[in-house]
């Protein structure tokens, strides 16, 4: 893993831009640094950035490159110096701290995918109530009312309120509910097995 390669995968696009002053809005979209605008057109993905209003694009060393005006080595220091990495950028790289590096990496990505799954199952049995609670709802007030129709009006503000806590919760919130998304995914499953995916 080349010097450069070990800064792209340490330091997100989104993080380096606003640690370096540039305005980010709503899904990642920023005020770009590089032409005059008011409203945000530059897309701030993981690994690379582009302007939908100057085309303007490139990975995060290029980012602090066009920013400061540096040649892509100075863009490395730079950034290793900013955010502390400690990589040694003289010396070839040490493969027990590289280790270190990447074990941290997997860790960190590991999280956010079990964060993802987290809120895709609480999602899924929002949506699914909500679907219940549409097609099963009585048409007339001779009808016999659905178990599914019952079951959803009595459940889908809860799952609502769940997903709307995991949303603005931090990571240590998210955690304390874990225990209540495992029970989340046993109800989904027998809903789904029981009453069908509507
Ligand atoms: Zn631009």
């Amino acid at each position: 893993m080349t010097i450069f390669e070990e800064v792209k995968e340490l330091v997100d696009v989104p993080t380096a831009a606003r640690s370096y002053g540039v305005e980010v809005h709503r899904g990642n979209m920023a005020l770009c640094p590089f032409h005059r605008e008011r409203h945000p057109s530059c897309k701030l993905y993981e690994d690379h950035y582009y302007c939908f209003g100057c085309q303007a694009h490139g990975d995060v060393i290029k980012l602090v490159q066009e920013l400061f005006g540096l040649s892509a080595i100075e863009a490395v220091k730079q950034i290793n110096s900013d955010f502390a990495l400690g990589l040694d950028l003289d010396k070839p790289p040490d493969n027990k701290a590289i280790q270190k590096r990447r074990r941290e990496i997997e860790q960190r990505k590991a999280e956010k995918l079990h964060i993802t799954r987290m809120y895709d199952i609480l999602l899924r049995y929002f949506t699914l109530l909500h679907k219940y609670k549409i097609r099963y709802a009585p048409k007339a007030p001779e009808d016999e009312i659905d178990r599914r129709y019952i079951y959803a009006i009595h459940h889908i503000d809860y799952a609502w309120y769940l997903l709307e806590t995991f949303n603005r919760t931090d990571k240590q919130g998210q955690d304390e509910i874990k225990l209540e998304v495992d029970r989340i995914e046993r109800e989904y499953k027998r809903c789904v097995e029981e009453w069908g995916e509507c």
